[in-house]
């Protein structure tokens, strides 16, 4: 397998379905050796079982990316396996459909811990790698149109995503004297079953009524007239992760079909 990828080390994290997944399958296809993190170990198993199937190089880890000692382990891992690590992306991440004014101090806690003290953990655990290796590293963290503006029934989604676009600007002019680069990209509506709690959630607190309701009105909104599906996503992330990417750092990369134009 040969590509722009070719021989990096990168681990994905909630990658054991959903559009992590999708960009391990690419990594793994486009030659890097994928290390699929998901706190969700058999799904981990299964996409690493099927990236080897296919002929390229995966190792499943459990991890929860809120528990700093899961994720030292993680990276230890990864380098007892391969030897180093080159690339890090930080994706796992949750969400909620809930009405501004039900919010509750443990869904906002919740969210915010593995959507955004996840990122700040896997960063800086990665850095420490990237800087004893020498050579420099690349953090990728996963936003999202909410990182961009806030949405009314998902006020504390769109906080731990604008605290991702945060964290990677503080990372990236933080970490640069050691050429590690931190970026992130912004997807808009995916099509992964993240929707399905979506849509349940939303229609439990009347947000919408029937099934799809959720997804068909944030998809009108989107310029090129439909969600996106994992694979729409992952020339992006194949791109940030390979060297053509080694003279961007601090930036968020919109790929959402044009929902958020800034
Ligand atoms: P998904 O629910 O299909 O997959 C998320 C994966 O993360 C799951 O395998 C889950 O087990 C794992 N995970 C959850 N908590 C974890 C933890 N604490 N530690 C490790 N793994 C954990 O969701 P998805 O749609 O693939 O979303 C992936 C990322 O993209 C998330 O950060 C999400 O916020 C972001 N995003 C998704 C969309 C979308 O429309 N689907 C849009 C913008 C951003």
């Amino acid at each position: 397998m040969s590509g722009i990828v070719e021989g990096k080390v990168i681990i994905v994290t909630g990658a054991g379905r959903g559009l992590g997944a999708s960009m391990a399958q690419d990594l793994a296809e486009n030659g890097a050796l994928v290390v699929v993190g998901d706190v969700n170990k058999d799904g981990a198993n299964e996409v690493a079982a099927a990236i080897r199937d296919a002929g390229g190089q995966a190792l499943s880890v459990g991890v929860d990316v809120s528990d700093r000692a899961a994720v030292k382990s993680m990276i230890a891992e990864t380098v007892k396996a391969f030897g180093r690590l080159d690339v890090l992306f930080n994706n796992a991440g949750i969400s909620q459909t809930c009405p501004f004014m039900e919010v509750t101090e443990e869904d906002f806690n919740r969210i915010v811990k593995i959507n955004t003290l996840g990122v700040l953990i896997g960063t800086q655990e990665a850095a420490k790698q990237f800087i004893a290796q020498g050579n420099g590293g690349k953090v990728i963290n996963t936003a999202s149109i909410a990182g961009k503006q806030g949405w009314p029934d998902y006020a504390h989604y769109c906080v731990s995503k604008f605290g991702v676009v945060s964290l990677t600007q503080s990372a990236a002019r933080s970490l640069a004297s050691h050429k590690i680069t931190v970026n992130c990209f912004a997807p808009g509506v995916v099509a992964t079953e993240l929707w399905k709690a979506l849509d349940d959630d939303a229609r439990r607190y009347g947000v919408t009524k029937n099934p799809d309701d959720l997804i068909n009105s944030f998809t009108q909104n989107i310029l090129l007239g439909r969600a996106a599906l994992p694979d729409d996503l992952v020339g992006v992330t194949r791109f940030l992760a390979s060297d053509a990417a080694s003279y961007i750092t601090g930036q968020t990369i919109m790929v959402d079909g044009g929902m958020v134009l800034i």
